[in-house]
């Protein structure tokens, strides 16, 4: 892995799944990492805290509510003040509940679109004052195969998935004269907690690994190699783009 020299990448959702094996895949590519997730997760949060530092790079640890603009933005203040600059963010969390959209409730509509779209929006506002000064850096949102097409019980979840791939190419659009570039990732059935509401029993979970090219189901460590690409030189023209890293499942 490339060397990162003096740079910071923040992740939000870090104490577990895939936001914790991002922020330690950064660190191991010589990256600070900040990480952040709810105050409940706070015992994760230092494990991937140690885990970064296991790694010889710092770990800026703040709690903070995504879809709660006040957390995000008093967070986001702590971490440019321990860290004085983000150079990559990367918006990971989020929520799944599984619902058909007959019977979905209305509080489940309201906490994915708060958590995985209004939080998403909310990061994104508190970091690009400081990126726009710097005239650098780079955003990763981490979107869906499901925000494409569309999944049975997921039709809030993939209709936030879709906003955050839409959210994307009008950021980057936005943000593109200030030398930020703004990426989405779009991850099939990857196993952690999350993916496992998805996979179910284990005639599913050969269902979800035969829609795939590759076969298999992914791996929170399947996401690091794209997220460090999008965030390198060595994707210096690549903006507004969203990457699937599905093994093969989706081809939109
Ligand atoms: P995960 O294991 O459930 O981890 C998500 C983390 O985000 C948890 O620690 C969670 O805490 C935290 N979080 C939830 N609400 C939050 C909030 N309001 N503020 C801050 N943190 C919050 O999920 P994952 O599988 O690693 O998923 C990470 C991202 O990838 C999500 O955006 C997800 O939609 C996306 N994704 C996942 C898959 C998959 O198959 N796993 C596929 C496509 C996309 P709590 O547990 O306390 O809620």
């Amino acid at each position: 892995m490339t060397q990162a020299g003096n740079k910071v990448a923040l992740v939000t959702g870090a104490a577990r799944g895939i936001g914790r094996a991002l922020a330690v895949g950064f660190s191991e590519a010589g990256y600070d990492v900040a990480i952040s997730d709810l105050k409940s997760q706070i015992d994760g949060l230092q494990e991937t805290q140690a885990a970064i530092e296991r790694n010889g790079r710092a770990a800026y640890l703040q709690t903070m509510d995504v879809s709660d603009k006040k957390d995000v933005q008093s967070a986001v203040k702590r971490v440019l003040s321990e860290a004085k600059h983000i150079d990559v963010l990367i918006n990971n969390a989020g929520i799944l509940r599984p619902s058909t959209l007959d019977v979905l409730s209305e509080e489940d509509f309201d906490a994915t679109m708060n958590i995985n779209v209004k939080g998403l929006l909310f990061c994104c506002q508190a970091v690009l004052p400081s990126m726009q000064a710097r005239r650098a850096g780079s955003i990763i949102n981490i979107a869906s195969i499901a925000g494409r097409g569309g999944i049975p019980t997921q039709g809030h979840y993939a209709a936030s998935k879709a906003s955050v791939i839409t959210l994307t190419r009008v950021l980057s659009q936005e943000v593109g004269t200030f030398g930020i570039r703004v990426n989405a990732i779009c991850p099939g059935v990857i196993v952690t907690e999350m993916g496992r509401k998805v996979l179910g029993t284990e005639e599913q979970q050969r269902h979800w690994m035969s829609l795939a090219a590759l076969s298999r189901l992914g791996d929170p460590q399947d996401l690091i190699g794209p997220a460090l690409f999008l965030s390198s030189e060595q994707s210096a023209y690549v903006t507004g783009q969203a990457l699937n890293v599905c093994g093969g499942t989706s081809f939109d």
